[in-house]
Order: C-alpha cells, then sequence, then structure tokens
C-alpha cells in the first residue's frame, strides 16, 4: 500500500481537527473570505471574530461597503490595529464594484490588482473561495514546510518565489484537494507546529518530518522582540484615532493637543495618520476621519 503524501495526512488531519470558524463555513461568499482573511493578517482570530461579524452585518457586499465612507470603515475597525486595512479594504470594495459588477473576481491575476490585496490574501481568496489550486503562504505554512520538509527549525526571512513553489510542491494536483490542503497547512502552523511550543507528538506528520527526525529542540527563546507600544508613534496615533472615531465631525486641534503633550511626537504621528490616509484637514483648525461628512476621496491606485 503506498504511503499517503504530506497532503493527505495534514488534509486528513483538518477534517477532523479544524477549529469551527464562521469564514469555514459552507456557502460562506468569497466577501466574507476576503474580509477575514485581511483581518486576520496581523490580528489574531479571537479579535477578529467579533468584528469580521460585525462587518459583515454591516457590509454583507462589496457593493454595500463601498456606498459608504472610508471614516465609517475606519470607525467600524475600531481597535482591531494597522486601521490602514480599513480603507485599503474599502477601496477593494469599490474596484470590485467598478471593475467586476460587485462580485469578487475568482481570477489570480483580477485579484492581485486589487487595493490591498497581496499575494498572500490573493491565493487565499482563489483557493478559499473559489477551489482553486494555489499555494497560499503565509507565516505558519512557511514555518511547517521549513520543519517537515527542509529539516529547519525557523524558515528565515521571507523569500516569496521560494517559498511559493516549496509549497505548491506539496500540493495535490487536483484543485479542490490542493485547497483543502492550503487550509489544513496553515492550521497546522496555528495550532500544532506552532514558533515555540511545537506540539509533535500530537502532529499528522510526526512520522515524515525532518525537523523531528533531527532530534532539534524548539527555538529556547522568541527570535523576535515583543514590539514596543507604550510611548510609540503607534500608541500617539492610536490615541488621536480614538478621538477621532468617537467624533461626529471635524475635531479641532486643540482637543487633539490633549491626547499626548510631547508636541514633536504628536504632530509626528497626526502627520503620519493624514500621510497614510485616514484623517484629514478640514480647514486650517480642525481634522477628521477621511471622507468623514463629506465626498469621499477616490480611493488609492
Ligand atoms: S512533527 Fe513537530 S516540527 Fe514537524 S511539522 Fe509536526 S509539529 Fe512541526
Amino acid at each position: 500500500m503506498t504511503e499517503p503524501t504530506f497532503a493527505t495526512r495534514v488534509s486528513r488531519w483538518y477534517e477532523e481537527n479544524a477549529r469551527d470558524l464562521p469564514w469555514r463555513e459552507p456557502g460562506v461568499g468569497a466577501w466574507a473570505i476576503l474580509v477575514s482573511e485581511v483581518m486576520l493578517q496581523q490580528t489574531p482570530v479571537v479579535r477578529v471574530l467579533p468584528a469580521w461579524h460585525a462587518w459583515m452585518t454591516r457590509w454583507p457586499t462589496p457593493a454595500a461597503l463601498a456606498d459608504d465612507t472610508p471614516a465609517e470603515a475606519i470607525r467600524m475597525w475600531g481597535r482591531l490595529g494597522y486601521p490602514r486595512r480599513a480603507v485599503r479594504l474599502r477601496d477593494c470594495a469599490v474596484a470590485v464594484v467598478e471593475r467586476h459588477g460587485g462580485e469578487v473576481p475568482d481570477r489570480l491575476d483580477q485579484l492581485l490588482a486589487l487595493p490591498g490585496v497581496g499575494t498572500y490574501t490573493a491565493r487565499a481568496v482563489a483557493a478559499f473561495a473559489y477551489g482553486q489550486r494555489h499555494p497560499v503562504v503565509d507565516t505558519n505554512v512557511r514555518r511547517v514546510v521549513s520543519r517537515a520538509v527542509a529539516g529547519e527549525p525557523d524558515a528565515g526571512p521571507a523569500t516569496r518565489p521560494a517559498d511559493l513553489v516549496a509549497c505548491e510542491e506539496l500540493l495535490p494536483a487536483e484543485p479542490a484537494a490542493a485547497a483543502l490542503a492550503s487550509a489544513a497547512f496553515m492550521e497546522l502552523g496555528a495550532i500544532i507546529c506552532t514558533a515555540r511550543s511545537p506540539r509533535c507528538a500530537v502532529c499528522p506528520v510526526e512520522s515524515v518530518c525532518r525537523w523531528r527526525a533531527s532530534g532539534q529542540e524548539a527555538p529556547a527563546g522568541p527570535t523576535r522582540r515583543p514590539q514596543r507600544y507604550a510611548g510609540t508613534d503607534r500608541q500617539v496615533r492610536g490615541l488621536l484615532l480614538g478621538v477621532l472615531r468617537d467624533a461626529t465631525g471635524p475635531v479641532p486641534h486643540q482637543r487633539l493637543d490633549q491626547v499626548w503633550t510631547d508636541d514633536v511626537q504628536r504632530s509626528r504621528a497626526l502627520a503620519g495618520l493624514v500621510k497614510d490616509g485616514l484623517v484629514e484637514p478640514v480647514g486650517e483648525e480642525s481634522f477628521r476621519l477621511v471622507g468623514d461628512g463629506g465626498p469621499a476621496p477616490l480611493p488609492l491606485p
């Protein structure tokens, strides 16, 4: 009897053990999957779940979001972090309406051409929404492939073309099976082959994993220092954005001045928000979320 392939082992495990997540439910559309992928890029699942439900309730289609302002997208994004994603998601919704009649396209080239949709997100939507065969490579998948196939404990710096090739070589030929395997690789990296505490004893590829066979220990400490937040421009940006999110119109700069005493850092943070297309000046003295209560600016190209 032939041995099951790497993908078969992981896919079988996935079908028995995958987390029950709403964007994986049968019948969930491409828009819902795209929104989940954008939210999950830099935010943990537990924080994404309520935000995703709220977002999809308010804007169940790209057209619904495209009809609303970027300011509302930023408000709904709340404290998920990296709020440029909210504006880019709305830009994406506008592009889907203008270029594709409101339907998220299924062609990889068309997905890649959408604002805010990069290599990972385009392939994730093509695979998970449309059942296509594409390597879907995030940090978790890179780590699984690196350990199990290359026998290296960490994936090292991202080398996108090489990562895509290494992952694609593991995918079954049949598109639906490949899409399932892509989801399975991601899940394995997320909950079993984690960075610091891989659970090799319950891993479905333990018997064929090169890193496990080498007998090496998991890396002892974090290879990346946790990012400092307190006192950073990110914190100041978050405070400024919080005031603007809670306001119903332009906010005088005197009110914004109250959020942080360091004038230089506060000005720098505010200028960064304007540069990133999240905030816009109103006259000489006030600021608002972009497009808040007025015509929405054109989306970024
Ligand atoms: S056996 Fe261990 S190191 Fe190898 S893929 Fe599984 S969890 Fe990761």
